[in-house]
């Protein structure tokens, strides 16, 4: 390893490390692939390094865990007294992450269902996630994708990646591509600068993103050569996975430098987690010492009702009181959106206080993070229509079946009905003299959407107010 290549230079020489490895030479430490390769995984190599409670033992000890692998640099953040440390809790496993749940799933998120092709999921309409490895650098107990995360023989293969890569080319909606995983940064250097050139090889990709652990587990990976050849790729973005404001060590700080030096905007996803994060307090300083670095939290995501999450579970209303205490009590900056990803796979749902209060026409009663409560007048002239020469110079790429509530507000649409609602409604009755063929005309809502009714007629258009006057 070259010096230039190493996180450290010897004025920033700082050395989180616990005294296990004391006598390792910096060079070594500093280096991402002895930190792989001395990663802790068995119960005496743990042993060696903290204090393990019964529990721990009894679980790392037992059959079928999800895996167990912790970077030397990432154990020495660990308190090794301490059975409630909080970087401690999220890598080393306990019996309680054996215990099955009610509702709890494999993919809770359906994603494996919602993937065209093996590792490419496409929930939303101009955006995929591309998974790209099973491999992390540490493995999180509460991994939402468990499934198949740190299992060698789940991982994506050359053929995989053509695969998915044709599918980008050939649904010209998706504009932007998030590599996911396991973690894409532990990908052999080669393979992601392969796949990255691949991507920015596609005309209608306008942005990647990719969700990293590894800035956290292995910061040492972050070196000059790494952002180099990420900055060869841009507009790139990069989230990484902080949890807990311990997690965020000079070693992180020099590598979050790094990347935002080299132009990569940086956000931050962290996991609503039991004993580890679920408290304003907790979470206000986590979010604050994140923009200290350049790191804008991005979500705060609910626990995923998957095998091993068991534990760190918390109500929704634990989420809705850090929200609660985190807008207006700090900078806007500093403020995650907190989503549920909704099991089935809906995908994200945000949830945050109500600040609407009350509502009559012209009037909008809300109340601000005080308590206090005030009134926004509304506009009586307000036209909607004035933009729309505008609107239609912006070109649009439409979905069908994804409009949603929009379509409803836009007049596209009059109702959005549960599967089977209307043979329900019809009660098995038979075609009457009151009810023929599903379009009649009568259910047709005039000047919404452009349905055409039986006869082959589009409803009549409202008439246009202003040549009334
Ligand atoms: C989270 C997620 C995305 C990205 O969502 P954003 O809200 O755009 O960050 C895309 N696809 C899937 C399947 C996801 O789970
Ligand atoms: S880094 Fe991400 S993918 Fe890897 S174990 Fe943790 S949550 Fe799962």
């Amino acid at each position: 390893m070259s010096p230039e290549d190493s996180i450290m230079t010897s004025e920033q020489a700082v050395h989180t490390r616990a005294p296990y490895w004391v006598d390792v030479d910096p060079a070594e430490w500093y280096d991402w692939r002895w930190q792989m390769s001395n990663r802790l995984n068995s119960v005496d190599e743990l042993a060696s390094v903290i204090d393990l409670t019964d529990s721990e033992r009894k679980a790392l000890e037992s059959q079928g865990l999800f895996r167990v692998d912790i970077t030397p640099y990432f154990a020495s953040l660990i308190d090794p007294n301490d059975p409630h440390c909080p970087v401690r809790k999220q890598v080393i496993p306990t019996a309680t992450e054996l215990v099955p749940f009610q509702a709890m799933m494999e993919d809770s998120l359906a994603e494996d269902k919602h993937s065209p092709v093996a590792g490419l999921v496409h929930r939303y309409p101009d955006r995929v996630l591309m998974l790209v490895t099973t491999q992390c650098a540490s493995y999180c107990r509460y991994c939402t994708r468990s499934r198949i995360v740190g299992d060698p023989t789940q991982t994506f293969s050359k053929r995989d990646f053509d695969m998915q890569i044709d599918y980008i080319e050939n649904t010209p909606q998706i504009r932007d591509v998030l590599l996911s995983g396991g973690d894409p940064m532990v990908l052999a250097p080669k393979l992601l600068d392969m796949i990255l050139s691949r991507l920015r090889a596609i005309p209608h990709v306008e942005i990647v993103r990719i969700g990293s652990r590894v800035p956290v587990f292995l910061p040492m990976r972050v070196t000059d050569e790494f952002c180099e050849m990420i900055s060869k790729y841009h507009p790139m973005w990069l989230n990484i996975h902080v949890n807990h404001p311990k997690e965020i060590t000079p070693e992180l700080a020099i590598a979050c430098d790094r990347l935002t030096r080299a132009g990569i905007p940086l956000g931050n996803q962290s996991v609503l987690l039991a004993g580890v994060n679920d408290s304003v307090h907790i979470q206000r300083k986590l979010v604050q010492d994140l923009v200290k670095i350049r790191v804008r939290p991005y979500y705060l995501y609910q626990c995923d009702l998957v095998h091993g999450s068991g534990q760190f579970r918390t109500p929704l209303s634990k989420g809705i009181e850090i929200m609660e205490g985190l807008r207006g009590h700090t900078s806007g900056y500093a403020i995650p959106t907190y989503v549920v990803d909704a099991p089935g796979g809906g995908g994200k749902i945000p949830l945050m206080p109500n600040y609407l209060l009350s509502q009559s026409p012209g009037k909008s009663v809300l109340r601000n993070f005080e308590g206090f409560i005030t009134t926004y007048q509304e506009p009586l002239d307000y036209d909607p229509q004035e933009v729309k020469h505008l609107e239609d110079q912006i070109e649009r790429r439409p979905e069908k079946g994804q409009e949603g509530i929009l379509e409803l507000l836009e007049g596209e649409k009059m109702t959005i009905e549960p599967k089977g609602f209307d043979e329900t409604r019809s009660r098995g009755g038979k075609e009457h003299r009151l009810r023929s063929g599903g379009l009649s005309r009568k259910w047709l809502p005039l000047g919404v959407g452009s349905i055409e009714a039986e006869d082959g007629t589009v409803p009549e258009q409202l008439p246009d107010p202003q040549e009334n006057d």
